[in-house]
């Protein structure tokens, strides 16, 4: 029977032991904070967004050239939700998000705990692993506390650095480098944008669906359609989400970095001339502010009159020359914010970076350094997209190390 310590009870650390542990492997979990699994407990808003039925390869980002959907191809979606539903999960699919039907992340990692009872897994809380050192063909574990234990094999599933107050820090990452593996830069995403610009404290506690272009050095670089939430100090929301990866990145890089926001994106430009043209014709007693009342949301509309550099929004509208009905068009059509980063690391969902996939095996998860280690979840260089990608990449990269740790 085969010896597996398992450092971090995360999401991919407990599906690990899980499978490791039916497979018959004598499993102990090191968890640094007083309870496994904290950090699914808010996902999803609390309620676990653990998958998405759209999985497809353009959702995962990483700096190798190596194919990081062979660990999700090889546990699919459908795997995933068999093992949760064989736990007790059934599911509810939202547009292609799944949850569980509780709607409660606790859910998820209540059936997980109950698992983890019935198998017997040693689990030890407020325990951080500070050392791993691999010693013929045994691995060492030292803890914070100088306690050192003996294993086969040892699968480090110690996350990212997203959301540190949940239990994330560089100690994952200083382990794997000391036994020879090299970490890609990290940066927040999946995190609130900030911006400077003006209009965000004008337009603050406003939602509105729009089209969402990100600059970088002048170069469109993603485009994304939703719901905008305005900030005080900047942009949220699923498409600016998106987004977030690439304003972290430039911000890091020391990078120029734009949002356009087109508040109309089912109409051209020319089209929106003509319906300024008609609204002014119905209503040309009313001011440049008024005329959009209605249309807009009134929130948006000073910003807009703003950007355009029509005068004054107490203006008639029927003095509107030409080229100010254009000037407004176009602000409606380009709503430009400059973007200086992300709220950074505590706020941020998920981690750029990480340990490189150039040395992990990803048929197995092993490591290519050294033999009997394996490696999980987000302390790998892969982030996925808002939409429950992240998760998925936890669950199926523990499914595969489980697997291979107990062969
Ligand atoms: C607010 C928020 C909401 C999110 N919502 C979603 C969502 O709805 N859908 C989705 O797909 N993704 C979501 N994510 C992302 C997702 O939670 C993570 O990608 C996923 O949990 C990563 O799993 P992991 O096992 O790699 O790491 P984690 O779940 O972070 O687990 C790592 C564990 O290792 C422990 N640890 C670290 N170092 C040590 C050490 N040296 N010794 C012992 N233990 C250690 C940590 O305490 C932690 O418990 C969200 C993230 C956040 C922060």
């Amino acid at each position: 029977m085969r010896d597996i310590a398992i450092i971090g009870g995360g999401a991919s650390g407990l599906v690990a032991a899980i499978t490791a542990a039916r497979q018959g492997a004598r499993v102990t979990v090191f968890e640094r904070q007083s309870r496994i699994g904290k950090k699914i407990l808010v996902t999803g808003n609390g309620r676990c967004n653990m998958t998405n039925i759209n999985m497809k390869r353009e959702h995962f980002h990483t700096a190798s050239q190596k194919d990081c959907f062979l660990p999700i191809q090889h546990k699919d979606v459908e795997m995933t939700l068999d093992f949760f539903k064989s736990l007790g999960i059934e599911r509810l699919v939202e547009n292609t998000k799944v949850y569980p039907a509780s709607e409660q992340a606790s859910s998820v990692l209540d059936v997980m705990r109950m698992e983890i009872e019935r198998l017997d897994i040693n689990v030890r809380v407020d325990t951080k692993v500070i050392k791993l050192r691999p010693e013929g063909t045994k691995w060492q574990v030292w803890t914070e506390t100088q306690e050192k234990y003996t294993f086969d094999r040892v699968i480090v599933a110690t996350g990212g650095l997203a959301a540190p107050q949940l239990g994330c820090d560089e100690t994952g990452y200083g382990l794997l480098k000391k036994l020879g593996h090299h970490q890609v830069p990290n940066f927040p995403t999946i995190v609130h944008i900030v911006s400077p610009t003006k209009y965000c404290k004008m337009m603050k506690g406003m939602r509105f669906k729009s089209e969402v272009s990100i600059l970088v050095e002048d170069k469109v670089c993603r485009i994304e359609r939703g719901e905008v939430l305005f900030t005080e100090d900047g942009l949220s929301g699923p498409p600016i989400f998106l987004l977030s990866r690439i304003a972290a990145e430039s911000f890091a890089k020391k990078q120029s970095c734009k949002i356009h926001m087109d508040f109309m994106p089912d109409h051209s430009k020319e089209d929106l001339v003509a319906m300024i043209y008609e609204r002014i014709g119905q209503g040309n007693h009313k001011n440049i502010e008024e005329l959009f009342v209605g249309w807009l949301n009134k929130r948006a509309i000073m910003a807009i009159i703003k950007q355009a550099d029509v005068g004054s929004p107490l203006a008639p509208c029927e003095n509107l020359e030409y080229e100010m009905v254009e000037a407004l068009a176009q602000s409606m059509k380009q709503l430009i914010f400059e973007v200086h980063g992300t709220r950074g690391f505590k706020f941020a969902q998920a981690t750029v970076g990480g340990i490189t996939l150039d040395e992990v095996n990803l048929e197995t998860m092993e490591s290519l350094k050294v033999q009997g280690l394996y490696l999980t979840g987000e302390v790998l260089d892969v982030d996925g997209d808002c939409g429950g990608y992240n998760l998925q990449w936890a669950w199926s990269t523990g499914f595969v190390a489980g697997e291979a740790a107990t062969l």
